[in-house]
């Protein structure tokens, strides 16, 4: 096993979670929304974090639902049959105050569709009831405002298996930089942090990837302070970006390179075939991934064996299976 793949298992990773999708009974008519994938897989590597903001503003259980309405420009909360009812700005408050606990997470799962929870894609109705447009609930909107590096997914977008591994993948990363903020970063903390998910920033966005690579050559010029918010905020925006087949085959070839000299000429056709094969969508990553391990266990690498994009996530979740 080498060092990036025994680092992954047992650590302790929060992911706030919105309490429904949890199995608490916290719906407006007393009802839950157990998401059956965040039960039996991910709570096996997370510890959930639940909050349900309507409730806990006082609207009770059960209650009267409520919606988004947009009226004199401005979207609101308010009661599906009393509109005199108006919690816009209690769900913001609410937000806003567990924000401060929300440092310790690493990622926040939200409810699709809800007029609080929801982090896309909510209706907003007019005033006679119709839908004439979309936005996020009021308390996912304030909670993504202040807190935009924090991974965040909606438990339907989850089941897209490209979604779901961006996620877990990003939670992860965040994870590992939440550590490091911790212990106090310096320079070279920096340069590890960044040096060892360099693969994992190409496969995602190759601009941000050069952007970053500037960030952190100039790490031991100035305050370090400084760097800390744009690498992060910089990083994050790209992780989100989904790494497609082209780009996944192109870290590929530069990890091929790390090994190409140990290999027979036809075992690195083979590869090569692979590795295109994987990026005409023909086989999963797992596959081409897994012969480049192979050959890097018979032939270590010590940059290589620091490298996250080999082990971004628990192999019992088999998020490359399925991309
Ligand atoms: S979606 Fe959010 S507000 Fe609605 S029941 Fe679930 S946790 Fe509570």
């Amino acid at each position: 096993m080498n060092d990036t793949s025994s680092e992954i298992q047992n650590q302790n990773i929060r992911i706030a979670s919105s309490s429904c999708l949890l199995g608490q009974e916290v719906r407006y008519d007393g009802a839950h929304k157990l998401n059956g994938y965040m039960k039996r897989s991910l709570a096996d590597y997370f510890e959930f974090v639940p909050y349900c903001p309507e409730v806990a503003i006082g609207l009770g259980i059960p209650r009267k639902p409520i919606r988004l309405v947009k009226g004199n420009g401005e979207v609101r909360v308010v009661g599906t049959e009393n509109p005199d009812l108006d919690v816009t700005d209690q769900l913001a408050a609410y937000g806003e105050k567990v924000v401060p606990e929300l440092k310790g997470v690493s990622g926040y799962i939200f409810k699709k569709g809800s007029p609080s929870c929801g982090m896309e894609r909510v209706k907003v109705y007019n005033d006679a009831g119709n839908p004439v447009d979309s936005a996020s609930g009021k308390y996912a909107e304030t909670i993504m405002r202040l807190l935009p590096q924090l991974p965040v997914e909606e438990e339907g977008r989850l089941m897209d298996p490209r979604l779901r591994e961006n996620f877990v993948e990003r939670v992860f990363i965040y994870h590992r930089w939440q550590k490091l903020v911790d212990k106090g970063l310096s320079a070279a903390g920096l340069v590890d942090f960044h040096t060892r998910h360099k693969f994992n920033v190409l496969a995602h966005d190759e601009p941000a990837y050069r952007e970053l690579g500037r960030l952190v050559a100039d790490a031991g010029k100035g305050d370090i302070e400084e760097r800390i918010g744009p690498y992060i905020t910089t990083l994050m925006a790209a992780l989100k970006k989904i790494a497609t087949p082209k780009m996944h085959a192109n870290v590929l070839m530069h990890i091929m390179g790390f090994v190409k000299q140990h290999l027979e000429s036809d075992d690195k056709q083979e590869l090569i075939e692979l590795i295109d094969s994987y990026r005409l969508e023909q086989v999963p990553l797992i596959v081409p991934i897994t012969l480049i391990k192979h050959y890097l266990r018979k032939h270590p690498d010590p940059y290589m064996d620091q490298q996250y994009y080999l082990n971004p996530h628990p192999k019992e979740l088999m998020l490359r299976n399925h991309i």
